[in-house]
C-alpha cells in the first residue's frame, strides 16, 4: 500500500508538473500573440518578425502538447516508440560495426582535450557575431529581381550556409553543424560557466523538461513554422539582411533562455528547428556518430560516466547513451563521452557503404522521429512547387480571394523600402495543404488495406523511416542552385563586408566565366547535378525498404508505392521548374512549363 501511495504521489507531482509546464507556455503564448499587434500599431517590421517567431514557437510547444495529452494519457514517453517486432535478432547480428575509426593518433589525442569543443565552435562563434552585425548595419536594398547580393550577411548564410548544412549530410555527418554551432556553443559557455573547464555547478535553474513531451517533434513543426516566416519576409532569397539578422538573434537568445531554465542541450533535443532535419540525415550519413566499442563493457560498467559526467568532464548533455544504435539521431558530436568513459570504450567510426545501418538496425523506431521526417519532406515539397507557374497561379487567387493579402500588408509595414513588394505568399492555407501531401500519402497508404498482424502505426512510421534519404536528397538538389550559382558571391563582399556597388573585382570576374552575378542563377549543369541527388536518394529509400520490408513483416509494396510517388514528384518537378521561361518551346504548358525541353537550355531555379 506504502509503495503504491509513493507511485501515485510521483504520479501526481508528474502530472501538475505538466500541467504547469503547458499552462505557463499558453499564457506566453497569449501574451506574446498581443505583442504582436501592438508591434503592428507602431509598424515596426523587426519587432512584428520578432514577435511572430516567439509565438509560433510557443504556439508550437502549446499546441503540440495538447495534442500529446490527448492522444496519450499517463506520464511516460512511450508514446513515442512503436514496439513492434519481428526478426530483429536476426538482423542485429547481420549488421556490422562501423569501420574505420577516425579517432586514432592525433585526432584521439586531441579529442581527449577539454578544449577542443571549444576550439571546434570558435570560428563559427566568430563569424556569426559578424553576421548579425553586419546584417543590421550593412546595405539594405535589394536589387532589381528582389534579392540581397551584396550583403555578407544574407549571402553567406543562404548562399553557403544553409546549402552547405544538406550537403554535409554525405559529406561527413549531417550533425556536424552542431558540433560547430554558435547558438548552442556559446549558450552552453554561459551554462558552465567557463569555454572548457569542468565546474562543480552550472549557471541557471536546471529543470527538466516533461519527459512526456521528449519529443523532436516540436523542431520539425520549427521547421516548417519558420521556413514559411522565411518566404513570407523574402529572407533567405537571400533577401532583407535585417531579418535575417533577427532570426539569428532570436535563435540565439532562445537557446540562451532554454538553457538558463533547464537542463544542458534541452533546446537542441526539442526546439531548435534545425534538429530535426540533421537528426535525420545523420542516420544516413557516411561519418557515424560517437558510439560505445563493446556493448558488453558498458552492461558491467557502474559509474555510466559517459552520461553523469565525473570529477573532470561532462556526461553527454544531448541524454544521448552511447550505447545504443538508436540515439544516433541525438549526438550531437559533442565528444563529452569519449574524454568521460574511463574504460575508453567510445569510438567514433566511418559506416560502410550506403550508409544506412543505423536506420536499418534501429529496433526502436520512434514515431515523432517518423512524423518530423514526414513533415520536413513536406516542406521541401512545397519549396519544389512553388517554383511552378501553376503554384503562384493558385497562391495569388487564393490571397485575393480570403483577403490574406490586406493582413500580409499590415504583417509588412515599410517592406518597400528594401525595395520589396508582397501579395502575401505563401498564403497559409495553400502553404499548409502542400506541407501535408506526404503526410497524407503514407497515411492513406498505411491505413488502406487492414493488415491484422502489423498495426498501422507501425506501417506508417517504418514507411516514414524509409524515406529518409528522399528528404536529405531533396532538401539537398533544392538548395543547389543556390550554392552553385552564388555561394562564390560572397568572395566580392569579403574585402569590405558591405560594398553598394554590384561590381566588386570577383563580380566582374565571375560575370567573364559566364556566371550571372546580379541574378546568381545557376547554370544548366545544375539542373543535372540535382537529379543525379534526388535519384541517388531515391536509390538509397529503395535499399531501405527492402531491408526494412523483411525486418517489420510490412509488404513492399508500401514503401514502394509512397516512396515512388513522391521521389517521382521530386525529379518531375525539378525538370519542369528548371525550364527555360517561354512558351516558343514546343509542349508549352502554362501551368507546368515547358514540359518537354533539352536539359542544355535548363535554367534551375534559384
Ligand atoms: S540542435 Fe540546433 S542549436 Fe543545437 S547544436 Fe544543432 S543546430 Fe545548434
Ligand atoms: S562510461 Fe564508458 S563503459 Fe560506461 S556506459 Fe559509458 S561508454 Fe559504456
Amino acid at each position: 500500500m506504502e509503495q503504491y501511495n509513493v507511485l501515485y504521489r510521483k504520479e501526481h507531482k508528474l502530472k501538475n508538473y505538466e500541467r504547469k509546464f503547458t499552462f505557463f507556455v499558453g499564457v506566453l503564448f497569449v501574451i506574446f500573440s498581443v505583442f504582436i499587434f501592438v508591434f503592428i500599431l507602431i509598424k515596426n517590421i523587426l519587432l512584428i518578425e520578432a514577435g511572430i517567431l516567439v509565438s509560433t514557437t510557443l504556439g508550437t510547444i502549446f499546441f503540440v502538447n495538447l495534442l500529446i495529452d490527448f492522444y496519450h494519457k499517463d506520464n511516460t514517453n512511450r508514446w513515442i516508440y512503436v514496439n513492434y517486432k519481428l526478426n530483429y535478432a536476426k538482423y542485429q547480428e547481420n549488421i556490422c560495426s562501423h569501420k574505420p575509426s577516425i579517432l586514432e593518433g592525433f585526432l584521439s589525442k586531441i579529442f581527449k582535450k577539454n578544449w577542443i569543443h571549444s576550439a571546434i565552435i570558435m570560428p563559427s562563434f566568430i563569424v556569426f557575431y559578424i553576421v548579425m552585425v553586419i546584417g543590421i548595419i550593412g546595405y539594405q536594398k535589394l536589387n532589381s529581381v528582389g534579392l540581397s547580393l551584396v550583403n555578407f550577411a544574407p549571402d553567406i548564410s543562404w548562399l553557403f550556409w544553409f546549402p552547405l548544412l544538406w550537403l554535409l549530410t554525405w559529406l561527413a555527418n549531417g550533425r556536424m553543424w552542431c558540433q560547430t554551432c554558435p547558438f548552442s556553443g556559446q549558450a552552453e559557455w554561459i551554462q558552465r560557466m567557463h569555454l572548457w573547464r569542468k565546474s562543480s555547478k552550472k549557471l541557471g535553474l536546471n529543470l527538466r523538461w516533461p519527459i512526456k513531451y521528449s519529443t523532436i517533434l516540436y523542431s520539425a513543426i520549427g521547421f516548417s513554422v519558420l521556413t514559411w516566416v522565411e518566404e513570407f519576409y523574402n529572407i533567405g532569397g537571400p533577401g532583407i539582411p535585417e531579418l535575417t539578422s533577427v532570426v539569428l538573434i532570436y535563435i540565439a537568445l532562445l537557446e540562451l533562455a532554454i538553457a538558463l531554465i533547464f537542463q544542458d542541450r534541452t533546446f537542441c533535443r526539442t526546439l531548435c528547428p534545425l534538429s530535426a532535419p540533421l537528426a535525420v540525415n545523420t542516420m544516413i550519413s557516411p561519418l557515424g556518430t560517437f558510439r560505445a566499442k563493446d556493448k558488453e563493457v558498458c552492461k558491467s560498467c557502474s559509474t555510466k560516466d559517459c552520461m553523469k559526467g565525473n570529477d573532470k568532464h561532462f556526461g553527454c548533455p544531448w541524454f544521448a547513451s552511447p550505447g545504443s544504435v538508436e540515439t544516433s539521431p541525438f549526438c550531437g558530436l559533442a565528444s563529452d563521452c569519449y574524454r568521460a568513459c574511463p574504460h575508453d570504450n567510445i569510438d567514433w567510426k566511418v559506416k560502410r557503404f550506403p550508409w544506412i545501418d543505423d536506420v536499418i538496425g534501429n529496433n526502436r523506431k520512434r514515431l515523432d522521429i517518423a512524423l518530423s521526417v514526414l513533415i520536413l519532406t513536406g516542406v521541401v515539397f512545397f519549396q519544389f512547387f512553388n517554383a511552378l507557374p501553376l503554384y503562384t497561379m493558385i497562391d495569388k487567387w487564393l490571397s485575393y480571394a480570403t483577403g490574406w493579402n490586406d493582413i500580409a500588408r499590415i504583417l509588412t509595414p515599410g517592406i518597400s523600402k528594401y525595395g520589396f513588394t508582397t501579395y502575401g505568399y505563401p498564403m497559409p492555407l495553400d502553404y499548409i495543404i502542400l506541407t501535408s501531401v506526404p503526410l497524407i500519402i503514407v497515411y492513406i497508404v498505411s491505413n488502406i488495406r487492414k493488415n491484422d498482424d502489423v498495426p498501422s502505426k507501425a506501417i506508417l512510421t517504418s514507411v516514414s523511416y524509409s524515406m529518409i534519404p528522399i528528404f536529405a536528397s531533396s532538401i539537398l538538389a533544392r538548395n543547389l542552385p543556390k550554392l552553385l550559382g552564388g555561394a562564390l558571391l560572397i568572395f566580392n563582399e569579403v574585402p569590405y563586408l558591405d560594398v553598394k556597388s554590384y561590381h566588386g573585382i570577383w563580380y566582374t570576374f565571375l560575370e567573364r566565366l559566364g556566371s550571372h552575378p546580379s541574378s546568381a542563377t545557376a547554370e544548366w549543369w545544375v539542373l543535372i547535378v540535382m537529379e543525379a541527388v534526388l535519384i541517388f536518394g531515391s536509390w538509397l529509400s529503395f535499399r531501405i525498404s527492402k531491408e526494412l520490408s523483411k525486418k517489420d513483416g510490412i509488404p513492399l509494396s508500401y514503401y514502394l508505392v509512397c516512396d515512388a510517388i513522391i521521389s517521382l514528384l521530386f525529379i518531375l518537378i525539378t525538370y519542369w521548374m528548371s525550364s527555360p521561361d517561354s512558351s516558343l518551346y514546343p509542349f508549352y504548358n502554362k501551368y507546368l512549363g515547358n514540359l518537354i525541353y533539352n536539359p542544355l537550355n535548363a535554367d534551375p531555379p534559384f
